[in-house]
């Protein structure tokens, strides 16, 4: 593990953090604009990520940008600096051969350039660990950015802080009810604390408790992906979900034996 990193901050994120500190704050277009930076968006895009150590920015998605407005200042203790260790980057870009673990675009067929990303974003408390990376393309890079900035840091980890495998997942469909959420999000929910070798069966599970969960197909690049939501909810649920679930198969198991 790396030594923990505090970037040093220069006289652009100071100018950039001044505004999105204007009422209303900015898209990162816009902070282009006023700066007049011939930079690349990706470059200012950087400078703006540096600024998540101290501070917390309200992100909404307003038209087709993505608005940041400044909340706040980060407690002291709450970011985690590790950084990614080259022995790790290395390691990932390895294992990916070439193809990008989100959406299967290839470097040879497609001319992707790919990107280590934390799977789950440090600031939901993701962290620099090699289970928590790999290797995705820009544009999958981008769409997971801005789809994961539509929720805010507070409630997902109040999502990612139960326990249990079926209540995360729960709080987490519920977020948007009635919204699809992909598959890629609920496995990082769902992988939160554990590993889950089969997370799609947890989702299943969800039904013994009366809650109707949709399953679709998306195509993602090269892949068709699943995608759910929440149709109905249920209004009592028993404390340990998980626990229920459990108890629950071991009664469907029994009772087939029987009815065999
Ligand atoms: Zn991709």
């Amino acid at each position: 593990m790396s030594a923990p990193v505090e970037k040093k901050l220069g006289e652009i994120h100071s100018k950039i953090l001044a505004i999105l500190k204007r009422p209303g704050g900015a898209s990162l277009f816009e902070v282009r604009e006023i700066l007049k930076v011939g930079d690349s968006q990706e470059h200012l895009g950087r400078r703006l990520r540096d600024l998540y150590p101290h501070h917390i920015f309200n992100k909404t998605v307003k038209g087709r940008r993505l608005n940041y407005e400044w909340l706040r200042e980060r407690p002291k203790g709450e970011w985690d600096y590790s950084e990614i260790s080259k022995k790790d980057r290395a390691s990932v870009l390895h294992d990916a051969h070439g193809v990008c673990q989100m959406c299967g675009k290839t470097i040879a067929a497609d001319g992707i350039k790919l990107n280590i990303d934390h799977k789950i974003p440090q600031e939901w408390g993701g962290t620099s660990a090699l289970e928590n990376l790999w290797a995705i393309c820009s544009g999958c890079n981008e769409g997971k950015r801005s789809f994961f900035a539509t929720f805010d840091t507070k409630t997902m980890k109040q999502v990612l802080a139960f326990g249990s495998v079926h209540r995360r997942l729960l709080e987490a469909l519920r977020l948007n009810s009635g919204k699809w959420f992909d598959s890629d999000f609920l496995r990082f929910v769902a992988n939160f604390d554990d590993y889950q070798e089969d997370w799609q069966k947890r989702i299943r599970e969800l039904r013994y408790f009366g809650i109707e969960i949709e399953v679709g197909k998306m195509k993602v690049g090269r892949r068709i992906q699943s995608r759910y939501r929440l149709v109905k909810d249920a209004t009592t649920l028993p404390k340990d979900l998980s626990a229920a679930a459990r108890k629950y198969e071991a009664f469907r198991a029994a009772r087939n034996r029987v009815s065999r």
